[in-house]
């Protein structure tokens, strides 16, 4: 199968040969938050898969759900009117639980196509208001927002842009509010009124508001090493938007479906955005499934513009009507007790790495919830990153997978966790033990 793989299938991130020393990782199995290898070694997920497996695996009643829906109908297309009970059920039940008036839901088959959807949504409702010439986009440095050609365009992360000809020209980005190396130093309030200052400072360089369609943030950004914004980021920035008249976007696609302890993170912010994306959790992993949540007044204005002709936007699998079955079940567990449990494993989570600052490799541990990262330096005072050469980050994953943990070691010497929030005490404080044993091992 290695060398099937090497030959035949493409991943392009971990490398494009593949890996080409070891070759992919075989996994066989899963159950609740561990996941087995082809040599018949257990260990614990702490990663999630890739942020996605908030249920974790395993889960009867969500196999059931989807089996059930199989046999019944396993496809019904909204492209020209056909419908199915599933995904009605599952928009009605989201657009009860999301922020404020988010009341509408397109169904997309992950992230980076729910990204590309308010793209085009966003554009749509400004040539509705007569002003097509809203037409630049913001987002911000360190932020990831999908791997289509749009998203990877919003995406900060160089390697999306590297021989792709990205970003495009209406693709604009300010600097991030990370706060372990903010420029402006670490207090609250002086790294939120940069942000501001700097989110203004760019609508006037492209053009003013008049120019400007949206603003994407995600509430914790991610794949930039998981940086969380001081508290009241999130509403100062919409509070702009809303000022200028600027949709604000929140890209929900890790933080939503309890990663970071409520259902989605902008009501912990205590935000209502114009649109909101989210993916990986809706499904848990089991089936692809993303969603686009539109506001009243977005959807209002799209709807009266749009009057009964189409409006040119649609997936064949959008509302598949099993991966709606999927949600529905993945839903039904997160009210019945994972949020709870995630909560209360996510401050555990954060209390064990936190106790991990001491250790001479440590710079910062951050996160929220079940979402965290752990910054390895080689000099504290100085916050000297590792050199990539002397510490690859694929060293440090082989020896923590060898202490039976998986972790995501990006490559600027970030750890990153995203268990799933069915861990139990004892799954987190390996999580913890693990990673202690592999940073002691890295100094050896
Ligand atoms: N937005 C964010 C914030 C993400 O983290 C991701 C995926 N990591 C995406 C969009 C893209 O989602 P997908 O990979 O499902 O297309």
């Amino acid at each position: 199968l290695i060398e099937l793989d090497r030959a035949h299938l493409i991943h392009p991130v971990a490398s494009w040969r593949g890996h080409e020393k070891a070759g992919v990782r075989m996994l066989t199995s899963a159950k609740g938050a561990t996941v087995t290898d082809a040599n018949g070694k257990t260990l614990i997920d702490g990663f999630a898969g890739l942020w996605c497996v908030n249920a974790g695996y395993g889960q009867e009643t969500v196999i059931e759900a989807a089996t059930r829906q199989l046999r019944e109908l396993p496809y019904a297309t909204g492209y020209f009117g056909l419908g199915s009970e599933p995904p009605i059920r599952l928009a009605a039940r989201l657009a009860d639980l999301a922020p404020g008036d988010l009341k509408h839901v397109y169904f997309t088959l992950g992230g980076s196509d729910a990204v590309d959807s308010t793209v085009r949504f966003a554009r749509y409702y400004w040539t509705a208001r007569g002003l097509p010439q809203k037409d630049q986009f913001i987002s911000l440095e360190q932020g990831y927002h999908g791997s289509s050609t749009v998203g990877a365009g919003l995406t900060a992360l160089p390697v999306f842009h590297a021989g792709f000809g990205l970003p495009m020209d209406w693709q604009h980005k300010i600097p991030s509010h990370y706060t372990y190396r903010n420029p402006v130093g670490s207090d609250p309030a002086a790294i939120i009124a940069a942000s501001v200052a700097q989110l203004r400072a760019k609508v006037q360089e492209i053009g003013g508001a008049e120019r400007v369609a949206a603003f994407y943030a995600e509430p914790i950004q991610g794949s930039g090493g998981v940086l969380v914004p001081p508290a009241g980021w999130m509403k100062a920035m919409r509070d702009v938007c809303t000022e200028l008249d600027i949709l604000f976007i929140a890209d929900e696609v890790i933080t939503g479906f309890g990663r970071t302890g409520p259902l989605f993170a902008c009501a912990e912010d205590g935000i209502v955005p114009d649109m909101m994306t989210c993916a990986k959790g809706l499904t848990s992993g089991y089936v692809p499934m993303g969603a686009v949540f539109l506001s009243d007044r977005l959807y209002q204005v799209i709807a009266d513009h749009a009057g009964a002709a189409a409006v040119g936007h649609g997936f064949t699998y959008s509302a598949h009507p099993v991966s709606a079955a999927v949600g529905l079940a993945v839903l039904d567990l997160y009210e019945g007790g994972l949020l709870e449990n995630g909560r209360k494993m996510g401050a555990r989570l954060q209390a064990g790495l936190a106790g991990l600052a001491d250790h001479p490799l440590v710079g910062d541990v951050r996160g929220r919830g079940m979402l965290a990262a752990v910054e390895l330096v080689t000099d504290k005072a100085l916050k000297t990153p590792l050199p990539a050469a002397a510490l690859p980050s694929q060293r440090i994953f082989d020896r923590a997978w060898e202490n039976g943990l998986v972790i995501r070691a990006f490559g600027n010497g970030v750890l990153g966790y995203a268990p799933p929030l069915c861990c139990t005490e004892a799954e987190i404080d390996g999580i913890v033990e693990r990673t202690r044993l592999t940073l002691d091992q890295t100094l050896e």
